[in-house]
């Protein structure tokens, strides 16, 4: 992934015009990074409207650990705001001596590939409800919550963006930055199809103690393979205070943990009394632990150690790949316009492709070359579509790897056998960072 350059912001020819009126529909990572690294620039007048709340909720501050890229948080730290700088470097986490790394466990414990590309070992793990927080700094001045998007109708002037409480708002663009259900997307381009992969995933948060610690299978991540079945392992751990407490009851957002993320298909939870949706944190552990009761004890001992009130559940739905439409004056950023790469759980990029795209758009809007704003923003679809579905490929080819290829007890073997012997070519052959336990 090349980071989009800043470009010129020279004064240009309309500089004395009145600035672009941009609204920004959602204020996940994306469209809050749009929002602050437009922020400052008299040539914008930026206002943001987030469903949610400021605080409480889960579309709020809630989230576990996102990977984000190096060359990435070079660029955020050169054009973000000043004042969002401190609390940005509090998300990073701690950077293990030898970098992140991955590490691939059949169901046994057997490790079956320990390959980690040299991008994602100098990736930085960041605290995603810690980033959120470093991207509402200052925006009392541009962010509206509990404003629920429902429409836009555009006019000769510009967009006229309608909200479900009825109030309607006038701006030159408009921004779907509304993540992977986006009413933004389903009307500007109601052809736009997302598949369902019929997984579901449950997340939850571990403490992360000086003990727990040393309960992590490998290194910094692990994905464990069973048939139909999967489990992500990984962490961030607080710059400033590296363990937390062993409390199972509640978890703080400040607070650094271990986390996993158990996947299997939808209609295959051993427990069939209810939808997924409809069970409690403890039920949604009690699952964990009774669909892994052959899996190595470590594992399960791991699940063992979940503070259910942390519990995160993702059905994956995937964006069918879109091709570039008719830009105008409306466009879209992250989840919006490619959700795969967040919505399945392996690499974690979500974040970093929406932050790509905004760091994009912005360097587009603000360069000082005055096309007509269509042309900017086809060049800017062009762009977030190659590069986010790109990034989604990637992420759908593991989920590919552990659903597709791990069908049933045989194909499991046959791909763990594959593995294993591909291990041998390109796998790392020191273990980095701490090894299995008891092997
Ligand atoms: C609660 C949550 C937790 C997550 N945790 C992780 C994680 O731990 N690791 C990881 O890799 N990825 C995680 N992700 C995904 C990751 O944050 C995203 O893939 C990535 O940041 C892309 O961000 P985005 O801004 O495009 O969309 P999102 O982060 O999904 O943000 C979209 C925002 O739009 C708002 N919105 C939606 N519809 C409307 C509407 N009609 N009107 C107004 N506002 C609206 C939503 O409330 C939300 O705040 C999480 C996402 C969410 C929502």
């Amino acid at each position: 992934m090349s980071i989009p350059h800043s470009e010129s912001t020279a004064a240009s020819e309309d500089s004395h015009e009145k600035p672009l009126r941009v609204v920004i529909i959602g204020g996940g990572i994306g469209g809050l990074a749009l929002a602050q690294l437009l922020r400052g620039d008299d040539k914008f007048q930026v206002t943001l409207y987030e469903r949610g709340e400021l605080e409480g909720g889960q579309s709020q501050l809630a989230g576990f650990r996102i990977m984000v890229a190096l060359e990435m948080l070079t660029a955020l730290r050169d054009r973000l705001p000043k004042d969002v700088l401190p609390l940005l470097e509090e998300s990073i986490g701690v950077q293990p001596s030898s970098g992140q790394s991955l590490c691939m466990f059949n169901e046994k414990g057997k490790i079956t590939m320990k390959y980690t590309t040299p991008d994602f070992r100098a990736a930085r793990s960041v605290s995603r409800w810690k980033l959120r927080k470093a991207l509402l700094v200052g925006s009392e001045s541009f962010v509206k919550f509990g404003k629920e998007f429902e429409s836009y109708k555009s006019t000769t002037n510009g967009v006229t963006v309608i909200f479900k409480d009825g109030e309607r708002v006038e701006c030159d663009l408009l921004v779907g930055a509304d993540g992977a259900g986006s009413k933004v997307r389903k009307q500007l381009l109601p052809k736009a199809s997302r598949s369902d992969t019929k997984v579901t995933v449950i997340y939850f948060k571990m403490p992360l103690t000086p003990e727990t610690e040393c309960m992590m299978p490998y290194g910094s991540g692990c994905l464990i393979m069973a048939p139909r079945r999967s489990m992500i392992v990984s962490s961030w751990k607080n710059p400033k205070k590296h363990y937390g407490p062993d409390d199972l009851k509640k978890i703080d957002g400040d607070e650094s943990f271990l986390m996993c993320g158990l996947g299997c298909y939808t209609n295959e939870f051993v427990n069939q009394t209810k939808h997924p949706d409809d069970m409690t944190p403890e039920e949604l552990k009690d699952e964990c632990l009774a669909r892994t009761q052959h899996w190595h004890p470590l594992f399960r001992s791991l699940i063992a150690k979940t503070i259910p009130e942390s519990v995160f559940v993702s059905h994956i739905k995937t964006q069918d790949r879109i091709s570039p439409w008719k830009s105008s004056n409306v466009t879209l950023l992250g989840d919006a316009a490619h959700s795969t790469a967040s919505m399945t759980p392996y690499l974690g990029k979500g974040a970093t492709s929406a932050l790509f795209d905004a760091l994009q758009l912005a360097n587009i809007l603000k360069s000082d070359s005055n096309p007509p704003l269509s042309a900017k923003l086809a060049r800017y679809e062009g762009n977030m579509l190659k590069q986010g579905f790109s990034v989604a490929d990637k992420s759908m080819s593991v989920h590919k790897l552990v659903f597709n290829m791990g069908k049933n007890r045989m194909m499991a073997k046959c791909r763990d056998r594959f593995l294993s012997s591909l291990d041998v070519v390109v796998g790392e052959k020191e273990p980095k960072g701490k090894p299995f336990p008891g092997k």
